[in-house]
């Protein structure tokens, strides 16, 4: 039997949740889940300055609101942990005091000052900036005077001259750097903590990682790493380096472009079905046109084969899209549900209210299911059942309030509104039939002066929508209102 695939999703947990680290959690997840592997979720958390455990909650709850579980991870331990990298320091020392022993790292007593100039120098002949090797070999008694000087040392990895390292990656195929261009490198802190391209290859080995799967920025980190799992004599994993997010002005995504944390779309209210779909489609492309995906579809249609090299474009108007789908896929339960703390947001509501009230705010509610992206939209998709004191949108709208006929045709309406025992769609439809008939005028000027006069506008959802959720006495004042406002005779 082929060797279990192991993937493993490893944020740092040092701020908001990108949204480009959901898209690499997602597709380890759907690797893992399509080939029955396990996927780990590891906490990189060595920049202690910036990581909390906040942020650490975040991340994870952000992951299991997209319904991306993990197999093995810091809440629900593993055979291979701990799973945070803080509490794997002895681990990592074991490690470096090997590649001590045999030489193949030492001690660096260079202060920041030093290391600077030697930057500065290198520019100013043109040169890569990179660690020369000034403490390569130094002399027991140069080492034992930066001791009683008080400097602390970092440990530098030696990286062998001349060598070509060949990454094998699954997006981009053989890539080649040359160790030459490559300084010695930092692996352990003078704080004792280990660098990212230090501890990531322990903990992938130790984890025994099959497949890194992350974002391409960190292909350039990928030669040092190589080097690192060669020296500890380690197997190297596959990697797959999936490609940049770019905004739709094809620069790197960031704030500039829209919200970039997968909390702002959660509050914003989209669906964790829109994201996941969304995100899938952000460098990797099926075999077909389609678009929407259930995650079990994506799981049986996802491969790495597919996974696109060049840039992914983040398309608000797709996600948009996508989501939209999503939304009206919704019970009506659920579309309530989700409209309801950006409808409480916005003062359309309180949250209390029950009977009739809450009958009515279901009603108002479903009736921007077809039209609305995200929760977010929806206040304002029906805050023309919640603002009677509104504006013409323009003048063009209330002179259709001084044609000769408007006060017959309100009339009319008033009379026939007000013998109803109940104002649904159909007796509207009826009344506004029985207009028409008596009075032979043209459906446009019996529903365009109704409309403007109950909402301002010339467009809007469907009168036999907008009148029965009025009710009578609303739709008769805000006629009333109207009328007066575009200065014609008061009925
Ligand atoms: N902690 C790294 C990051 O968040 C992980 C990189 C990796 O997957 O190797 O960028």
């Amino acid at each position: 039997m082929d060797k279990e695939i192991r993937l493993r999703f490893a944020p740092s947990p040092t701020g908001p949740f990108h949204i480009g680290g959901a898209r690499s959690a997602l597709f380890n997840w759907l690797l893992a889940r399509k080939t029955g592997g396990k996927l780990v979720l590891r906490i990189e958390d060595t920049d202690l300055e910036r990581s909390s455990r906040e942020s650490e909650e975040n991340i994870m709850n952000a992951l299991r609101w997209l319904g991306l579980n993990w197999d093995e991870g810091v809440d629900i331990g593993g055979n291979y942990g701990p799973y945070r990298q803080t509490e794997r320091l002895n681990l990592y020392k074991q490690y470096t005091e090997r590649l001590l022993a045999e030489g193949k790292a030492y001690y660096c007593y260079c202060t920041d000052e030093e290391l600077e100039a030697e930057r500065q120098e290198l520019a100013a002949r043109s040169q890569m900036p990179r660690y020369m090797g000034k403490c390569r070999s130094l002399t027991k008694e140069q080492t034992a005077s930066y001791e009683r000087a008080g400097r602390k040392p970092t440990v530098r990895f030696k990286v062998p001259a001349g060598r070509q390292i060949v990454v094998n990656d699954l997006v981009r195929g053989d890539v080649v750097f040359e160790s030459d261009g490559i300084g010695d490198f930092v692996i352990v802190k003078s704080d004792g903590i280990p660098t990212y391209n230090y501890a990531v290859v322990i903990d992938d080995a130790l984890m025994r990682i099959t497949h890194v799967i992350r974002a391409e920025e960190h292909l350039s980190n990928t030669p040092r790493q190589c080097l690192v799992y060669d020296a500890l004599g380690f197997a190297r994993p596959v990697f797959g380096h999936i490609s940049l997010i770019l905004g739709k002005d094809r620069t790197k995504m960031s704030k500039r472009h829209g919200a970039t944390s997968v909390e702002q779309y959660r509050r914003l209210g989209y669906s964790p079905k829109g994201i996941v779909n969304f995100l899938a489609l952000l460098g990797w492309a099926p075999n077909s046109e389609q678009e929407i995906f259930t995650i079990e579809e994506l799981v049986k249609a996802f491969s790495m084969e597919h996974v696109a090299k060049n840039p992914a474009v983040f398309d608000i108007d797709k996600l948009n899209w996508i989501n939209q789908h999503y939304m009206r896929q919704m019970s009506e339960e659920e579309f309530f549900e989700a409209a309801k703390p950006h409808m409480i947001e916005k003062g359309c509501m309180t949250g209390q209210e029950d009977g009739e009230k809450l009958a009515w705010l279901k009603k108002v509610v479903y009736t921007s299911k077809e039209h609305v992206a995200y929760a977010a939209q929806i206040p304002s998709a029906v805050a023309m059942y919640f603002d009677d004191d509104f504006d013409f949108e323009n003048e063009q709208a209330s002179a259709v309030l001084t044609e000769e006929s408007v006060p017959t045709v309100m009339k009319m309406l008033f009379e026939q509104l007000s013998h109803m025992e109940s104002i649904d769609a159909a007796n509207v439809k009826g009344v506004f039939k029985h207009i028409q008939k008596t009075t032979k005028l043209g459906g446009k000027s019996v529903f365009m002066p109704i409309r403007v006069a109950l909402t301002g506008n010339q467009h809007g959802p469907e009168l036999t929508e907008i009148i029965p959720l009025l009710g009578l006495e609303r739709t008769i004042a805000r006629i009333r209102r109207s009328l007066e406002k575009a200065g014609v005779m008061s009925l």
